[in-house]
């Protein structure tokens, strides 16, 4: 454990996993919002550890939000001799952090395709993905779960089915 600032962490990473996705295959824009609380200051972290939990929630919403826009893509194809509705999407990460009490939380809120809810329960466990193939090995999420952990904090996930997911990581201060 070393004294880290913790939103310059996560501005670098968050950062990082955009410029990845963006020159990575099928890159797509994403706004990229921050709301980082700067009465947090320093706290302990592993930071080689820290940084990879934040790269996983980013990688995740990128992909959510890529899965959307494709999704977008075809349904304007279908309606595009109706006239009917224009469908607008536009991605969007708002990352924030908060002091809250004792406790710092990071938000990552994406509006991506969000977590059916049948699904929401077994996201956390090792190996569970829905992409295909080679895209996912389903170890993002639990690697995550247990970074967090070993900070002595915890993992929640508040999802909007249709709107997006915001995962949340919850530390102790000192
Ligand atoms: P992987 O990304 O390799 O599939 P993860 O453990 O990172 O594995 O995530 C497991 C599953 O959780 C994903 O396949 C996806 O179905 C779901 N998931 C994770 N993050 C999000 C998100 N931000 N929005 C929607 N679904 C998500
Ligand atoms: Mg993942």
């Amino acid at each position: 454990m070393e004294l880290t600032g913790l939103n310059a962490l996560v501005r670098e990473y968050v950062d990082l996993s955009y410029h990845g996705m963006r020159a990575g295959k099928n890159p797509i824009k994403v706004e990229l919002l921050f709301d980082l609380d700067d009465r947090i200051g320093e706290i302990e972290l592993i930071g080689e550890d820290f940084s990879r939990a934040v790269i996983n929630l980013c990688n995740n919403a990128f992909d959510a939000m890529r899965e959307k826009v494709l999704k977008t893509q075809d349904t304007k194809h279908k309606k595009q001799d109706e006239d009917a509705d224009i469908v607008q999407y536009n991605p969007k990460l708002q990352v924030s952090t908060i002091l809250e009490k004792d406790q710092v939380r990071i938000y990552f809120k994406d509006n991506g395709t969000g977590i059916p809810e049948e699904i929401k329960d077994k996201v956390l466990q090792p190996f569970f993905t829905t992409k295909k193939g080679t895209e996912g090995t389903g170890l993002g999420l639990s690697i995550t779960n247990d970074i967090v952990k070993a900070h002595g904090g915890e993992l929640t996930i508040d999802n909007k089915a249709d709107e997006g997911a915001t995962f949340i990581i919850s530390l102790p201060k000192s």
